[in-house]
Formats: C-alpha cells, structure tokens, sequence
C-alpha cells in the first residue's frame, strides 16, 4: 500500500447518484436507499485540506455534475489551484469527441485540476465551465464493453487465509494505482474503503484537515477493516460493465437484500456467488497491469455524442429559403423572440442559403455552448442562450453578426472557415493543432525535466 501523498490523484466524491448502474460499480450505486449529495462547505473544506498537494484534485462520483453545486464547486477548484497546465477548451465544432479528448484532455502530467464524469445531460449543460477549467478529464460512457472486477466478495468468506491475505491486500492494486478520497463522512486511505463506509453507514473517516493525505500506511489503522469486505486484491470473477448486475457473496446479500429501494435489489440484478466452489486459479489478479478495458482509448462512444451534440435549435431564418430543411427538435422563430432571447439552447441565425450538409452538421458535432460560432462573412451564426457572456443579459444588441459578435469575449469567439465542407478540417486548423501540440509537448518536457533536475539537486544537498 502506499500513504495518498504518493499517489497522482485524490478524490473529492461529490455525489454517489449516478445515470447508470454499471455492474461491479466502485461506488456500489444500485445498493444504496438513499444518495448523498456533498455540500458547499464540505467541498471547498475538503479542497482546502489539499493545498499543498502536488497531485491532481479530481472532482468524482457517482455522476458529479448531478451536483446542484456542481458549477461552483469546479469554480471553486480553479480558483484554489490555478498552477499546473491550463485547460485547453473546445473552441472547433467536433466530429469525433473520443479523438479530442485524447488529444487534449488526456494527460496527466502537470494538471492539478481534473473529472471524473459518465457525461449525460448535465455533463452538456455544464460543458462550457467543464472546458475552461479542466485540464485532465477522465470521461467514460460505459457503453465500451469493459470487464468489471466483483468488489463484495470478503476474503474470509472465500476461505482465503490470514497469511495469504495480508500479502495480497498489500498490493492491492486499486489502492496502489487508484486514489484517496473524502466524502461528506471523512477522508479515506482508498476510494472503495470510503464508498464502503457509505454503503454499510460505518463510522467515517479521518477529519478532513490539512495534511490528512500525508498518512503512511502504518497509520491507515481501523480503516484498513474495509479491506475485509473487498475483494479488489483477490482473483474473483469480472462480468461486462453493462450488464448492470453485481456479484456479491451470500454474506454481504443478507446485509442488503431488505433494501427495496435500491435499483439493483429491487430490479434482481444481484448474483450469489457460490463461495463454497471458488477456487482462486479460475481467476486472474487485477494488478498484473492488465487493462478493465478491451480498447482503452475508446471511452466515448459516437452516439454519446446525442448528448452532447446541440439538441434544440431555434432557427432565424433571414431568407426565408430554408423552409424545406427541418430539425428533429428544432422551431423557427421570429426576429423579435431572438432578439429577446426567447429559445431555450441554440440559435441559429442563416443571414444566406446554408448548405444542407452543413445544417445536418449542425446536429451531430459538439459544440461549445459558450462559444459564439461564425462564418467569416456572417452567413452564419450559431451560439447558445446559457453562454456564460450572455448570463447577464435580457436582450440581444442587434441581430447584425459584427455587433453581436461583441457580447462574446475574443477568446470565445470562433471564426467557423470550413462551414460549407464541415466534415472536413481546414488545413489551418490542421497546421495550428499540431503547432499547439508541439508547443505543448515542449512545455511539459520541459517542465518534467527540470522537475527532474530539482528533484536531484534536493536529494543531493
Ligand atoms: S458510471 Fe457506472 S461505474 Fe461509474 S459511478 Fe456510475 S454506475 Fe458506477
Ligand atoms: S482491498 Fe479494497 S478497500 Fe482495501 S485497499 Fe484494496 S480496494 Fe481499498
């Protein structure tokens, strides 16, 4: 095991409500009655805990943009960890949301601020705030077919001895790969210790004090009882994510099978393992390295993209010559309704007849609903209400896209070149990506090496 001040993350959990209830889960949702939603003082106490450490804070779940305080909370991290990478946010109408994140929000090197999240609906509603502040983001829509590990199989119901035992829980690999956390209860050693307090109402964690993360794991202590009900160290059977079930063993069954309001109860998505036959050479351990995942990089599906591509588009029509185009979702309106600020997410203004190749784009990209989107000669302009530059405001400037174009600060503005062929990438957006990447490959190496340096010079003196 090792003290959370080695590891790379820790992790405030926000929320253990989900929008899925994948099997296996590390949060156990679908086994809980109720869930609890983290408050403002205990996020920015548990935020503040964490100062001086180097690492990334990531803000998790369950779902943690199911958070009424969502928002505020990621404000509140940025502003209390400004250093590190800075967030690179969309500003480009995105095709395919997988290979951006993997090219922009993937790394962990030099973040200090990083989600956790499932996407959904709120995951959209928020993507404005979610781009401008997190440089690292570890997003899964869980419909990649990855094999989750059984969690609630205890050791001593498995007939695993002491001897045998301490040695595997010791490298467990969760623990040894994953993070820390705090929760409304306390700060825990391990993410699942502390989603198991939650699950059996134990006692809490450590006050979440500065310096808590510095405990070695001489001084884990009582926590380390949540070790007795897991079975992340052992060899135990893994089932496709999914499949929305979870094994457990016929001691923790009995401890939840009265739980009529949670999901996986109630819908009998819950397996008795029979512990009388396991045999631990049926399975494999989990810390050899081998990947939860058949293809790690694909953790964004394409048509999650449905719920981040725009979604209700209001149409402004201004020559009357698109009437034979027609969106799943969308309503003409009229000027004044615009002007007022009458539509509910995205506007679109057509000031020249739009390709039809370009509206179907339109519906099936990701764009930012901060950004104020236009082509170069104002044939076309797209931005949404909740744009954080319009928050204030009751009532547009004017409809003419040089004025309107000034509610929007320059660096969310987006000069859109190639909306006539948007399927393809302009080779200047091309050319600037890979100077950006360049320069940025730069910086982190450079900040690497001479942290590495550092490092030597405190050694040696
Ligand atoms: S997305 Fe799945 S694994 Fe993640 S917290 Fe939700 S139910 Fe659990
Ligand atoms: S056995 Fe479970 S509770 Fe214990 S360190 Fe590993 S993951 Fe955490």
């Amino acid at each position: 095991m090792i003290s959370p001040a080695q590891m790379k993350i820790i992790q405030i959990e926000v929320t253990n409500a989900c929008i899925h209830h994948c099997s296996n889960c590390t949060r156990f949702c679908g086994l809980h009655e109720t869930t609890f939603m983290m408050n403002m003082k205990e996020f920015q106490n548990a935020v503040d805990s964490l100062h001086d450490y180097p690492g990334i804070v990531g803000i998790m779940g369950g779902e943690p943009t199911l958070n009424p305080h969502f928002a505020e909370m990621a404000e509140y991290l940025f502003h209390a960890r400004p250093e590190g990478k800075k967030a690179d946010p969309i500003r480009s109408p995105i095709r395919n949301f997988n290979e951006f994140h993997q090219r922009h929000w993937n790394s962990l090197q030099d973040a200090r601020r990083g989600l956790w999240s499932a996407l959904g609906k709120r995951y959209y509603e928020n993507l404005e705030l979610i781009s401008d502040i997190f440089p690292y983001q570890c997003l899964n829509d869980h419909k990649n077919v990855g094999l989750h590990q059984a969690l609630l199989l205890p050791r001593k119901e498995l007939g695993i001895e002491d001897k045998t035992w301490f040695a595997l829980r010791d490298k467990c690999w969760i623990q040894n790969e994953w993070s820390a956390s705090i929760t409304p209860k306390g700060a825990f050693f391990c993410e699942i210790a502390a989603a198991l307090d939650m699950l059996f109402d134990g006692p809490g964690g450590w006050p979440v004090e500065p310096g808590w993360w510095k405990r070695s794991p001489q001084e884990f202590g009582s926590q380390l009882q949540w070790c007795e009900y897991c079975s992340a160290a052992l060899a135990v059977p893994k089932i496709p994510g999914n499949l929305e079930r979870d094994i457990l063993s016929p001691g923790i069954w009995e401890k939840i099978r009265n739980r009529k309001k949670a999901w996986k109860v109630a819908n009998n998505r819950c397996t008795i393992f029979q512990t009388s036959a396991y045999q631990a050479a049926d399975y494999t351990l989990n810390y050899d390295g081998v990947p939860y995942l058949s293809a790690q990089d694909v953790r964004i599906s394409q048509d999650t993209g449905h719920t981040l591509f725009p979604n209700k588009i209001a149409i402004l029509d201004r020559t009357g010559k698109h009437h034979a185009f027609s969106f799943e979702n969308s309503r003409i309106i009229r000027e004044e309704e615009a002007l007022q600020l009458q539509f509910e997410d995205w506007l679109l203004i057509l000031n020249a007849q739009v390709p039809i190749r370009t509206l179907s784009f339109l519906h099936d990209a990701v764009f930012n609903p901060g950004i104020f989107y236009y082509s170069p000669g104002g044939e076309l302009i797209f931005f949404n209400r909740k744009a954080s530059s319009l928050k204030d405001k009751d009532v547009l400037p004017s409809l003419l896209w040089k004025k309107l174009r000034q509610s929007f600060p320059r660096r969310k503005q987006y000069c859109w070149k190639n909306w006539q062929t948007p399927e393809t990438e302009s080779f200047q957006e091309k050319w600037n990506q890979r100077i950006q990447a360049l320069i940025q490959r730069g910086k982190d190496s450079f900040r690497y090496r001479s942290g590495l340096l550092l490092k030597r010079i405190r050694r040696k003196s």
